[in-house]
């Protein structure tokens, strides 16, 4: 690997990014536009239920961010949660924050 990212850089970026757009689709829920007439109020309502699942997935990948930065802390990280084994660095470096080997990845 060449010039590769370190996982705390990775995924402290992954973090701030999740945050923010957590936040950009939080900010668009709490404040629906109100100037849509009665008849959009449907598709209005569809694509709130629709920015709250993507939120729901975001926060869940989130969590999985942060738990990935403590296991970088208590030296864990890139170990199985199943089978404690490798996960490889080819892996993590496409998906930093998993928790699962390979074969353990759902
Ligand atoms: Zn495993």
């Amino acid at each position: 690997m060449t010039d590769a990212e370190s996982p705390n850089e990775a995924l402290n970026d992954l973090h701030d990014r999740l945050s923010d757009q957590i936040e950009e689709l939080e900010a668009r829920t709490a404040a629906p536009d109100t100037d849509a007439s009665f008849s959009d109020t449907a598709q209005v309502t569809a694509e709130i239920d629709e920015q709250r699942s993507l939120t729901a997935e975001l926060r869940e990948l989130l969590d999985d961010v942060e738990r990935a930065l403590a296991r970088l802390d208590d030296g864990t990280y890139g170990t199985c949660e199943i089978c404690s084994g490798e996960i490889g660095d080819e892996r993590l470096a496409e998906v930093p924050a998993t928790r699962f080997c390979i074969e353990h990845a759902a």
